[in-house]
């Protein structure tokens, strides 16, 4: 980087750097991308107290009482909505963000019979980096496969795997999941976000192999910002993949 660059580079920084401290001067935790402003909801009547929310929040915003029940600590709270995905009794929501709510939006969506030949795919995009890189393709006019329906959410760990199950059960014939690079230069918001749903995934892999169904056809991939020109290549090359593996045996069912 010559010196011309690094000042560029120390000015995104240090714009980046604002909104979080203005924030930590009220004692408030930084959300930039959601609109949505409450906080979890813990329907704590059916708490098995298996505690995989508190292990996975990324900012230790949940503390327990002594049998393990969380307690949200609202100022360290960034509602990445991680304890949602992490909870298996699927008793965490919020006011505008809810596995009711997304399942809702994939119910809605129309998939083409069979006989149609035309396959549908889901993607569900990291609203933090993969969703601004679809943006970004949109404002370029570039194409990639119109198969696709997209659905922005608020991390890829906020997902719950009742949403895959629910879109492959459905006859969707492909589901990808972008978000965002995990790893030594990781771009995820919320820290490991991204990486815990790719461990997440491992266990959605076993799922499909007892519903006898390809494991390619679930795919997640890491999309860091700076990489949105790969997007439309990414999204073709597995809806050409989905086409090859053919069509989802559970449509119309
Ligand atoms: S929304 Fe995110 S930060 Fe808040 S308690 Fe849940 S996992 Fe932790
Ligand atoms: S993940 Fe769900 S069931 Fe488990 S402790 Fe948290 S709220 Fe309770």
């Amino acid at each position: 980087m010559d010196s011309a660059q690094a000042e560029q580079d120390a000015w995104g920084a240090m714009m980046k750097a604002v909104q979080p401290i203005e924030m930590a001067v009220q004692g408030q935790a930084l959300h930039p991308r959601a609109g949505d402003l409450s906080y979890p909801i813990f329907q704590l009547q059916r708490c098995t107290q298996c505690k995989r929310c508190t292990e996975e929040c990324p900012f230790g915003s949940l503390d327990e009482d002594e049998k393990g029940t969380p307690k949200l600590n609202v100022y360290r709270c960034r509602r990445c909505g991680i304890c949602m995905g992490a909870c298996p009794e699927r008793i965490v929501s919020f006011k505008n963000y809810s596995i009711d709510i997304i399942a809702s939006m994939i119910k809605s969506i129309e998939v083409p019979e069979e006989d149609e030949e035309k396959p549908r795919v889901l993607i569900l995009a990291c609203e933090n980096d993969a969703y601004p890189a679809l943006d970004a393709l949109g404002q370029r006019r570039l194409q990639y496969d119109l198969s696709v329906r997209i659905i922005p959410v608020r991390c890829l760990r906020s997902m719950n795997i009742v949403w895959i199950a629910d879109a492959l059960a459905r006859g969707f014939d492909g589901v990808l999941l972008l978000g965002c690079k995990f790893g030594e230069d990781y771009q995820c918001h919320f820290v490991k976000g991204s990486e815990l749903a790719k461990k997440r995934l491992e266990n959605v892999a076993e799922t499909l192999q007892r519903l006898q169904l390809e494991t390619e056809r679930l795919r997640l991939v890491e999309m860091p910002i700076n990489e949105w020109g790969t997007l439309p290549a990414v999204i073709d090359n597995f809806v050409q993949k989905v086409r090859e593996i053919g069509p989802n045996p559970y449509k119309g069912l």
